[in-house]
């Protein structure tokens, strides 16, 4: 079966600006190293999914057709470099709309496995916040914390008192590779 990796887009993949909103083309980073990064894990048989929340999204305070064309333009990015993902899952709410879908909760992650057959608990999930860690344990994956975006902050400050660890804790997404490539699968 082909290995999944879960990720996690903003603080992961691009930049996450301080409004949390990106939103403007301007605002787009692509995290250092990401690009080699994904390639490593294709050549390696991996695929991708992406998998992010996007607090209001629709909303007044974050229009869906800003974010749609920022969005557009990344995938567009990656896909120029021979990097494709086999979904994008979106959460749209806030944490108050009680859906399922929003990390850490694995509505977005079980509609992926259904429609692609992937095995969960060969999968592994990557980001760059406690929630994402989360979502790994809650779905039964690996988790990998990266200390891009939120990640070093998550670490310093919160860590302490999670209850749940990270399998793995990599400085960037390079590092991260390295790690699951070590893996049995
Ligand atoms: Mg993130
Ligand atoms: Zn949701």
């Amino acid at each position: 079966m082909t290995p999944t990796l879960f990720i996690d887009r903003d603080g992961t993949l691009i930049e996450e600006p301080a409004d949390e909103q990106v939103d403007r083309l301007d605002k787009v980073r692509l995290v250092a190293g990401v690009v080699p990064a994904l390639l490593s894990l294709k050549a390696a048989g991996f695929r991708f999914v992406m998998v992010t929340n996007q607090d209001g999204l629709g909303t007044p305070s974050f229009p869906e057709p800003a974010f749609r064309s920022v969005h557009e333009f990344v995938l567009g990015l990656f896909a120029s470099q021979g990097i494709g993902f086999a979904a994008v899952l979106i959460c749209p709410h806030r944490a108050s709309d009680g859906c399922d879908c929003r990390k850490p909760g694995t509505g977005m992650l079980k509609l992926a496995a259904r429609e692609h057959a992937i095995d969960l608990s060969r999968s592994f999930v990557v980001g760059d916040r406690y929630g994402d860690i989360e979502l790994a344990r809650n779905a039964g994956a690996k988790s990998i914390l990266v200390q891009t975006g939120y990640g070093a902050g998550e670490l310093e400050w919160h860590a302490a008192k999670w209850t749940v660890q990270p399998d793995h804790v990599a400085e960037t997404l390079t590092e991260a590779t390295e790690w699951i490539l070590r893996q049995p699968r």
